[in-house]
């Protein structure tokens, strides 16, 4: 484990007798000094073990002292128990997680705590084991402790002890420990605490399918589980039979099937079959062509169409950089992703590459996390916190899929993007950084040459792949208006041109998809004679309905703003009193399903159904295998679905993204709906794509039925400057939260009037919106309050500096009141 360039910072020496330390106990975020005991060599970035308070916590060296400030007492400083793990963090590391801390206005602990993996710093143990693959020739040649060590190892019968127990048994165990170290015969790791169980599950197998007196019922799960080879983990039958425990056991006491319980294997390796480099088309060939030409740092925006092979442009572009024995960050937005990109990129760079993501076990993380620290070229794949990774010699950075929010983190601080990060990463290494993206977010595509007037403040170049590979159509895109279903008193979520596809899918031995895009607690209200819907005068968002039980009347609510007004009795557009109060979700489509087309198989694939490990790949599978005619799901569904059969796609309400209250509506609705039809006709057949909506002529569904990109980008971009929005303006959103209402309204009230005051004493520009409630008022007991900071960049990407006061708003909060910010938020509910 060597890194070839240390950093000035790595280059001290632990002559200094104190260490200043970040203690990992939340809450704490000031150093603690410690000294240094002599026997310990310390170097910033180890991971220690120090007595705080009671306890012996995990901390982390940042820098030393020769002298203690005035204001210490001698004796008051306790000593450093022991190395935990000795990390080399590789060059410029620790400034990055610094520059991660100051820009989104948290502490470098938080952002530690994302970056290193669980368990690192807490109760972590060091200990040493005896190489066993080398015999030591001379004994007698080794100093007294180190024979000393060698000898308790011996008698161990795992031939490994805690450092610990060394270090109490062997008098200079370290110099000893050093000698051995040197040799080869031991070597030290870090053992985290949670040591792994086997996880045991139920399981229900089949026994007999033909007892006497079956329920109907009973007699349908028992042909759905032979169906299913006449075995299945019990949670899965209760989900795809919609039964309950009750019946099962009901079935067991029948003597038709056994319920047992069977350990299930937490790996997830599937063969991996070597692949080729593939020939590439020309528009491939052209982007790689471009994409080697760039050395060091330089950001590239990779604009290809769903299909267009961008992945394959990926693997080719880091194969030189493997080459030159360099490594290289491949960021994906979502674990659903990552099955199938995984694989392709082990089929084609073996074990090279390492999955790193936080659906792994904490054990699992960590063993991947160490392979980090070691100096081999490797690829590291993985969803936003692998931007942390700290691997040396990067040659590459990519971020698939850039466009996607599952980059930015909301919860908890550092509310980080890992596009930014990524930025700052590739800038530190000088290297590359490729956006790819079939559906570029504004702010990216805003800083590219079509997009700017002056092409000299174009800061990202610009490559594209307009076509699918092998010249397959994009699919076609019919709009079905809604509004006409209900005046022909269709009162179905289905259209009937859908109902009629949905018929046929089963009859042509077909497979479709069914999205329902749905966000968050999201509910507004729109008009179902003509789609008509609430926006605020102040923001162009729509207002948000409000369910109070305490209140008669229903208050429409704007999330930025916070205006509010009644709802209407009547459409102030066409008078009609008849209103869809949107926010259902994947659920009651089921249950639609299971009622009008009780002959379908469908899957559901949601954040319900795929929380389980390994759930995206094993519903994806069974999907691919034709074991269902329908996949039914959210967001999810548009997230890298690459199967060939899949021929229709209905979108059954398109107005639930393009009527969620933020102003990136329109770009989200835009990039979703895409995305979605993107996944059909990826194979032989050019494939079909049904959007039912109550706004036809709105402009973006116009956009998306045409696959106009640029135009709708240019609009877009031109709203967003007349309305002061990014990126033109940057947003800081303040969330105050806690347990009393009043209180978090008030500090809320007191700290846009401080800001307010702030900027106008300065004369700074920028505005400063609300306090709003929430959109979600109430979480886990909590009551949220929002403000929200405008503030202008000088130019495309570059932040008009003017400070925000974190600690003047920070001292404006009560004890009881927690304040978060989020630099560059997604998330504005
Ligand atoms: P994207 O990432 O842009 O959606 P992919 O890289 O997944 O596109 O490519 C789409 C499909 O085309 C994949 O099945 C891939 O294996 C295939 N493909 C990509 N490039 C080529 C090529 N040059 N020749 C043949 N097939 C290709
Ligand atoms: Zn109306
Ligand atoms: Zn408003």
């Amino acid at each position: 484990m060597s890194t070839p360039k240390a950093s000035p910072s790595l280059d001290r020496t632990t002559a200094a007798p104190f260490v200043e330390v970040l203690v990992d106990c939340p809450g704490t975020d000031k150093l603690f000094t410690y000294r240094v005991p002599s026997d310990l060599s310390i170097q910033p970035g180890d991971i220690l073990s120090v007595p705080f308070g009671a306890q012996q916590v995990g901390a982390i060296a940042i820098r030393f002292l020769a002298d203690l400030p005035p204001e210490l007492a001698t004796t008051r400083i306790l000593k450093v128990v022991d190395v935990a793990c000795r990390t080399l963090f590789p060059p410029g590391y620790w400034q990055l997680l610094e520059k991660v801390a100051a820009y989104y206005h948290t502490s470098l602990m938080a952002v530690i705590r994302v970056a290193l993996p669980p368990g690192l710093l807490q109760r972590s143990q060091r200990r040493i084991r005896l190489n066993t693959t080398l015999h030591p020739h001379d004994i007698n040649g080794l100093g007294a402790a180190a024979q000393g060590i060698l000898a308790l190892l011996q008698q161990s019968p795992s031939q490994d002890y805690t450092w610990q127990y060394l270090r109490r048994q062997i008098k200079k165990a370290q110099v000893g420990l050093r000698e051995l170290q040197q040799q080869g015969l031991v070597e030290s790791y870090l053992q985290t605490q949670a040591p792994t169980k086997p996880r045991q599950q139920q399981a229900v197998t089949l026994t007999d399918p033909s007892a006497p007196d079956l329920t109907v019922r009973q007699q349908e799960i028992l042909t759905l589980l032979k169906h299913e080879g006449g075995e299945l983990w019990a949670q899965d039958l209760l989900r795809l039979a919609h039964t309950s425990s009750t019946t099962l056991k009901k079935l067991a006491s029948k003597g038709c099937i056994t319920l047992h319980q069977q350990e299930r294997l937490r790996l997830e390796t599937s063969p991996i079959q070597p692949d080729q480099p593939r020939t590439l088309t020309p528009d491939q060939a052209g982007v790689l062509a471009q994409i080697h030409r760039l050395q060091d740092y330089a950001e590239v925006l990779l604009h290809g169409v769903t299909g267009s092979g961008k992945t394959e442009v990926y693997l080719q572009a880091i194969t030189p950089v493997l080459a030159r024995k360099q490594s290289v960050i491949v960021l994906v937005p979502e674990i659903g992703l990552t099955p199938q990109l995984t694989d392709r990129f082990r089929s084609r760079f073996g074990d090279r590459i390492r999955v790193y993501h936080s659906a792994l076990s904490d054990g699992e993380r960590y063993d991947t996390w160490r392979q980090f620290l070691t100096s081999t070229p490797q690829v590291v794949i993985g969803t936003r916190s692998a931007i942390f990774a700290p691997i040396a010699n990067i040659g590459l950075v990519i971020l698939d899929e850039e466009h996607d929010t599952g980059y930015k983190q909301d919860q908890p601080a550092p509310c980080y993007h890992a596009r930014t990060v990524a930025r700052w990463r590739a800038q530190q290494a000088d290297c590359p950084l490729i956006l790819g993206s079939a559906t570029p977010c504004l702010e990216s595509w805003s800083q590219t040459p079509p997009a700017n007037p002056k092409p000299s403040q174009a800061s990202i170049h610009y490559l594209r792949l307009p076509r699918r590979v092998h010249a397959r159509p994009m699919p076609p895109i019919e709009i079905v208006d809604m509004r006409l279903e209900l005046a022909d008193r269709n009162h179905s979520i289905f259209s009937r041109l859908l109902q009629k596809r949905l018929h046929s899918l089963q009859q042509n031995r077909q497979q479709g998809l069914l999205f329902m895009p749905r966000r968050g607690h999201s509910t507004f209200v729109s008009c179902r004679s003509c789609g008509y819907v609430s926006e605020c005068p102040h923001c162009s968002v729509s207002l948000t309905y409000h369910h109070s039980p305490d209140s008669r009347q229903t208050l429409l609510r704007c999330h930025y703003c916070n205006y509010a007004q009644p709802q209407p009795e009547v459409c102030p557009v066409c008078k009609s009193s008849y209103f869809r109060f949107f926010g259902s979700g994947t659920q009651r489509v089921m249950e639609e399903l299971a009622k009008t087309f009780p002959e379908l198989r469908v899957i559901r694939f949601d954040s319900d159904t795929t929380r389980r490990k390994g759930a995206h790949r094993q519903l994806l599978n069974q999907f691919a295998r034709g074991e269902a005619d329908l996949m039914v799901g959210t967001q999810m569904l548009t997230k890298g679905i690459d199967l060939p059969q899949v021929q229709l796609i209905g979108v059954l309400a398109a107005d639930s993204l393009l009527n969620i209250p933020d102003f990136r509506a329109s770009e989200r609705t835009f990039q979703t709906l895409l995305q979605v039809a993107g996944r059909a006709g990826r194979g032989e057949h050019p494939g079909q794509v049904l959007l039912q909506t109550y706004a036809p002529e709105h402009p973006v569904i116009q956009a998306v039925q045409k696959y106009e990109m640029d135009s709708f980008l240019f609009a877009e971009l031109k709203q967003r400057q007349e309305a002061n929005y990014p990126p033109f303006h940057q947003l800081i959103l303040l969330r105050i939260s806690g347990l009393n209402e009043m209180m978090v309204e008030k500090t809320a009230l007191e700290i846009a009037n401080y800001l307010h005051a702030y900027i106008h004493t300065h004369c700074y520009q920028g505005t400063i919106l609300g306090p709003a409630p929430a959109n979600i008022l109430r979480v886990a007991r909590r009551y949220y309050w929002h403000v929200l900071i405008k503030r202008p960049q000088t130019e495309m990407g570059q932040t008009e500096l003017w400070p925000f006061p974190m600690q003047g708003c920070q001292r404006r909060c009560p004890q009881n009141i927690r304040l978060q910010v989020d630099v560059d938020p997604l998330k504005l509910l």
